[in-house]
């Protein structure tokens, strides 16, 4: 099954509305006869001034977070509406840095996601285990019920707008990375597990991003793998000399 490559940069909380709009000129020049599918993630400050700069692209927008209601009184959320709004077109969803800084559980990343999918976003789900759940053998199960927590809901039909990040947390900004075979093992379970959710021919569609220190110098490594459909790269996404070489990775 041949599936495209899907490069996503998240900015996380960086860059002034002027920073990201060089940054986003940069890739929209560079990648323009790039051969995967690629998405920028930029904070919700910037999602306008990036918006305009990539619309007609082949770079997607996208935020991320959302609030897990359309609208009303959710002091310092921002909802589905405001992003459609702004043109976005993906949300992430379930980062590690929401699950674990900010507590959010798998229950309110599974209303995210439904909520996400029925105003028509594609969405990109992350899972991945500590370190500690790692060295208790416990990684496969964790990102299970990440998983199938997380898709609780999500139809047949509506899981072809959702992305699996699969970011172990041990790996995320700390130059650590999953060895290419302990990642592929992960990628493996994740797609046996939608295999059994939404049957074999589904499951083989699905892409599934690896997250976690990619850089330009590991990132082949990583994507030659039988179920590594890409990456989701937060510091090299910072800047073009590092995120292009991933974006263009022969
Ligand atoms: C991320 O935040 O999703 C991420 C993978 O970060 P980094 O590439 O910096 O590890």
């Amino acid at each position: 099954m041949s599936r495209p490559y899907y490069i996503a940069g998240n900015w996380k909380m960086h860059k002034t509305r002027a920073e990201a709009a060089d940054l986003a000129k940069a890739l929209v020049t560079d990648l323009k006869d790039g051969k995967h599918k690629y998405l920028v993630a930029p904070s919700f400050t910037a999602l306008e001034t990036v918006g305009t700069i990539v619309k007609g692209t082949n770079i997607m927008l996208g935020a991320q977070d959302c609030a897990c209601e359309e609208q009303g009184a959710h002091t310092g959320e921002v909802s589905v509406l405001q992003l459609k709004d702004l043109g976005v077109q993906v949300i992430i969803l379930g980062h590690s840095e929401r699950r674990h800084i900010y507590k959010e559980d798998d229950l309110l990343i599974n209303k995210k996601v439904n909520l996400a999918l029925k105003h028509g976003f594609e969405v990109i789900l992350c899972v991945g285990e500590l370190l500690e759940e790692r060295e208790a053998g416990k990684a496969e199960a964790v990102c299970e019920r990440q998983t199938v927590e997380g898709l609780k809901g999500v139809s047949a039909g509506d899981i072809a707008r959702v992305t699996i990040a699969y970011e172990p947390v041990w790996a995320i900004g700390t130059g650590k990375t999953a060895t290419p075979e302990d990642a592929e093992a992960i990628h493996a379970h994740i797609r046996k597990v939608a295999a059994k959710l939404y049957g074999a021919d589904t499951a083989a569609k699905i892409l599934i991003q690896y997250g976690g220190s990619v850089k330009p110098d590991n990132a082949a490594a990583l994507m030659a793998k039988e179920n590594i459909d890409g990456a989701l790269v937060g510091g090299a996404a910072l800047k073009a000399d590092t995120f292009l070489p991933i974006a263009k990775f022969a």
